[in-house]
């Protein structure tokens, strides 16, 4: 009776039902929100409340490839702390900036080489 065990058509069942529940497992796991993004809690200009949010895998890949973490976002986001989304003065050449997109724009035509990594 136990002799059908070691049938190896069984076995090859057995085989391939333990590699499927595997991989279910695996997307499950894969799923599960359970990741927070690294760069975020490392940018002193992203608040407490985005440093907190969790990711599941595909979640966190997309956020990363954002342009969230692109280096104007994170000036952006540093003018808006000093100076709110209006008036404000660009540290470095001392120019009166309308909003935080005119400190932007300014930026990237006077101090391009801020931009550059
Ligand atoms: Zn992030
Ligand atoms: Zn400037």
């Amino acid at each position: 009776m136990r002799q059908g065990m070691k049938d190896p058509k069984v076995m090859e069942e057995v085989r391939k039902f333990s590699e499927e529940l595997k991989i279910e497992q695996a997307e499950e796991f894969a799923k599960v929100r359970n990741l927070t993004c690294l760069q975020c809690k490392l940018d002193g200009t992203v608040p407490y409340t985005k440093k907190e949010v969790y990711y599941n895998r595909a979640e966190l890949d997309g956020h990363v490839k954002e342009d969230y973490h692109s280096r104007k976002a994170q000036l952006k986001r540093a003018y808006v702390i000093d100076h709110g989304e209006g008036k404000g003065t660009c540290t470095l050449g001392a120019r009166e900036c309308a909003s935080s997109d005119d400190f932007i724009s300014h930026v990237e035509s006077a101090h391009g080489e801020q931009l550059a990594i």
